[in-house]
């Protein structure tokens, strides 16, 4: 027998946006083992190789345990009170525009609103942003211009219960696995179910593909245009519901022009025959769900992309409903808590719009607030253009690691150096972001800090504590609480846990609602402490005894967060493809591997998850790959005008000529000269201000 059970605690995975429950068992010998937990609707039980893996990952040979000032040990009111002045100063001098945090989809909600609120409501800027505009930016972009709000209409049940399953970019099988492996189940239980993927690559997803149209990089508007125009010359429209809940139809129709085969399959690359299948596929199937994820998100024309899925949804009258919809799924595990306290620099807290001046009066009356931010902060990339040009005094990067994460890398290393100014709040020293800091704060790691995330079909769960915390790290909501009171903000600020921030989270969701906002989840503001630590995964909007109480889909019947309630069409147009060029013929392709999270600082810490994929590689093509006298296992250079990696060759038809994948995990402090977001092009969407990290021209050659 192993070492006896002291306690089992329910909690939730750090990893992606499935949201898993976990039963984490804590044994007499401080081993921590790791199961599914059967009662948690979101995974049923089952976990994936890296929600598996948790328990091997908390050894604290890494940790970060004392508060340092210019890399010697300070104690916490030393540094505390040093973060305090040197922000309060900044903003004296140069305004509150002049700070800046940069915080994390690894925070936990409570942590969120309590960034969110001192920067928007004290300090009075919305220079907030967060390593979700890397994820998901262009989804809330999408669903704001269609929808008025931020809103995912539909449930994973969705993807069971549909008939087609149609995934585009999003390599579920990997990056989403516990949701795969229930499309999987649903699919060899109804033999009817068809899976069509979208994706220029062939990945693992497509191990369950009836159809894999592997479309030119960012084409997908092409390809959606396409299918919309389809849908209206097929006669496949949901009449009905154009008229009763929509605008805009004929100028989107018009947008995407007439359904001409040779000319789209020019646009994307693909056979007619395929993209015939697939449009009538659509056309004939009622219960559609569209997925999309990073392939559709990272790129300069992403909120597009999510607006010509919509639109064909809208079209059709399929979103809603048991079976139908599109669906945003987010890549970290707490993107949509993030969201709901409006933790992005173009966002108010609890769904509500930054430009809306009623929405700014309701926050900051509930908040009682000097201030309140009066237009959208820095988006990512711009924030640390700005602190590079030397227009940021004072920057507080929270639970992410961006020299390593955000495109141009080296770019942002340069713009740490340049700002007089850099706190970094983390658990590990293993994050390469951690040596730019003037003033380093031990964080509580998972396993060890306490709140709710929400995963990305609305549902809140709590991440509860099982260890005690190590050294002396503290929790972030705790940090930023006790620099807004040295702020001078105490009132405010003064929180007792955080039960008692999700208690005012939740009040601030219903505070001048009365079903005007999506998010509402005030029926759970009264929770007393005993509640909030037993409070079971809760999907909103059921809390709030909106609807039915039953229900847990949104737009079924219309009734959508615009003024006259109705969706907008938005009149997509199809972008040229970005030029590749002579000097950098291929583009570069990023993205996830199965059994590696992010920078790997948790992940890389077991060696049964590098088993998967010990080392960073390239897949080039075999024509490619001649060309440019490569063989398998070479070690190559991929290089961008931004900067370079050396990787190993994997020569494979898995991806198209004239394009290179690189997986995104690796960092120099693991594989040296593997940082690929040190060779990715800082380009934005223009809605989103999302990296389109997907699509870089890059040179390639032999080492
Ligand atoms: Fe964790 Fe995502 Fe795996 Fe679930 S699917 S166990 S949330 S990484």
């Amino acid at each position: 027998a192993g070492p006896e059970t002291i306690k089992t605690v329910k909690t939730t995975c750090p990893y992606c946006g499935v949201g898993c429950g976990v039963l984490a068992q804590v044994k007499e010998d401080g081993s921590v083992a790791i199961s599914g937990d059967p009662e948690h609707p979101s995974n049923f039980g089952r976990l994936c190789s890296k929600g598996s893996a948790l328990g091997e990952t908390l050894s604290l040979d890494d940790r970060l345990f004392f508060p340092e000032i210019e890399g010697a040990q300070a104690s916490w009111d030393e540094a505390l009170d040093l973060v305090a002045d040197r922000f309060t100063q900044a903003v004296r001098e140069y305004g509150p525009d002049s700070v800046a945090f940069y915080v994390s989809g690894q925070i936990l909600t409570e942590d969120y609103y309590v960034a969110n609120k001192l920067m928007k409501g004290f300090i009075g800027s919305a220079n907030i942003d967060t390593n979700s505009r890397l994820c998901m930016a262009s989804s809330v972009a999408g669903h704001r211009r269609s929808f008025g709000s931020d809103t995912v209409p539909g449930t994973y049940e969705d993807l069971e219960s549909c008939e087609l399953l149609v995934l585009v970019g999003s390599n579920l099988a990997w990056c989403h696995p516990v949701l795969f492996q229930r499309v999987e189940a649903a699919k060899a239980a109804n033999p009817q179910m068809r899976v069509v993927v979208i994706d220029p690559r062939e990945t693992a997803t497509c191990a369950i593909a009836d159809l894999h149209l592997a479309l030119k990089p960012d084409s997908d508007v092409a390809l959606f245009n396409g299918l919309l125009a389809f849908l209206s010359e097929a006669g496949a429209l949901d009449q009905a519901y154009i008229k009763a809940h929509t605008n805009g139809f004929e100028d989107a129709v018009a947008s995407a022009g007439a359904c001409e085969i040779n000319r789209i399959a020019e646009a994307t690359g693909l056979a007619r025959r395929d993209l015939a299948t697939f449009y009538t596929m659509v056309a004939r199937t009622e219960k559609t769900v569209t997925v999309y994820s990073q392939g559709v998100n990272q790129s300069t024309t992403g909120t597009d992309k999510v607006n010509a899925i919509i639109n064909t949804h809208l079209a059709t009258g399929r979103i809603g409903r048991a079976g139908m919809g599109p669906f945003s799924v987010t890549g970290q595990p707490n993107a949509m808590g993030g969201r709901e306290v409006g933790g992005l620099a173009n966002m108010l807290a609890s769904h509500m719009a930054i430009e809306n001046p009623k929405h700014r009066a309701i926050v900051q009356d509930f908040w009682q607030s000097p201030v309140i931010a009066e237009k959208p902060g820095l988006k990512a990339v711009d924030l640390f253009r700005a602190a590079r040009s030397g227009k940021i005094k004072a920057l507080w990067i929270m639970a992410t690691n961006p020299v390593d994460s955000l495109p141009d890398a080296d770019g942002v290393a340069d713009a740490l150096k340049a700002c007089p100014f850099v706190v970094v709040s983390d658990v590990t020293r293993a994050a390469d972001t951690v040596g730019y800091a003037n003033v380093l704060l031990p964080a509580a790691a998972w396993g060890e800090k306490d709140g709710t995330v929400t995963n990305s079909e609305r549902r809140i769960s709590r991440q509860r504590s099982l260890l005690d915390l190590p050294g002396e790290t503290r929790p972030d909501w705790w940090q930023l609480s006790e620099v807004a009171c040295r702020m001078g903000f105490k009132e405010a600020f003064d929180y007792s846990g955080p039960d008692a921030i999700f208690r005012e989270h939740a009040a601030l969701s219903g505070y001048e609602n009365r079903g005007s906002r999506d998010f509402d989840i005030s029926a759970l503001a009264g929770l007393a402490l005993s509640e909030f630590d037993g409070l079971e995964p809760v999907q909103w909007p059921q809390p709030s005894g909106m609807g039915s109480g039953e229900e847990t889909r949104f737009f079924a019947n219309g009734n959508f967060y615009t003024p006259d309630r109705k969706a907008a069409f938005v009149a997509t147009k199809v972008k040229e493809p970005r030029e590749t060029g002579r000097r950098f013929p291929f583009v570069l392709n990023t993205g996830r591997i199965r059994d590696q999270w992010h920078t790997m600082t948790r992940t890389g810490k077991t060696p049964r998850l590098a088993a998967h994929i010990a080392e960073p590689y390239v897949e080039i093509h075999p024509v490619d790959a001649k060309q440019s006298g490569i063989d398998a296992a070479d070690l190559v250079e991929v290089k961008s005008p931004y900067g370079a990696v050396t990787v190993r060759a994997q020569v494979t038809e898995k991806v198209q000529k004239g394009t290179v994948f690189v997986p995104m995990h690796w960092t120099d402090q693991v594989a040296s000269q593997a940082r690929v977001d040190a060779v990715v092009a800082p380009e934005t969407d223009p809605f989103s201000g999302q990296p389109g990290s997907k699509f870089t021209p890059v040179a390639i050659r032999k080492k």
